[in-house]
């Protein structure tokens, strides 16, 4: 091991410093098993605070969901927007009984 350098196996998980075995995502795992903040990890290991604990096929799958997330919402956001500028019932445009 290198110190402050994120070990990848050949699949592309990430080691674990700690236990020595490969996850998709370390920050998961050391909090799960070992108690420890993934910013704590990465003091005690010498990791980059910055720096992600996923695995690259990790990285794209969050990737892919949050930008479609962000998309989904927006769409949500301008449907609820045009609720604003609706015309309530009965009231059809400039003409305030409908035929
Ligand atoms: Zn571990």
């Amino acid at each position: 091991m290198k110190y402050n350098e994120i070990e990848y196996n050949e699949k592309g998980l990430v080691k674990c410093e700690v236990c020595g075995l490969y996850f998709q995502r370390v920050s998961c795992h050391v909090n799960k098993a070992h108690g420890m903040s993934a910013s704590e990890y990465k003091a005690k290991f010498g990791f980059k605070q910055g720096e992600g604990l996923c695995s690259e096929k990790s990285r794209q799958k969050t990737s892919k969901q949050s930008s479609s997330r962000y998309r989904m919402n927006k769409a949500s956001l301008f449907i609820e927007m045009s609720k604003k500028t609706r015309f309530p019932k009965g009231i059809c445009g400039r003409v305030f009984k409908c035929a």
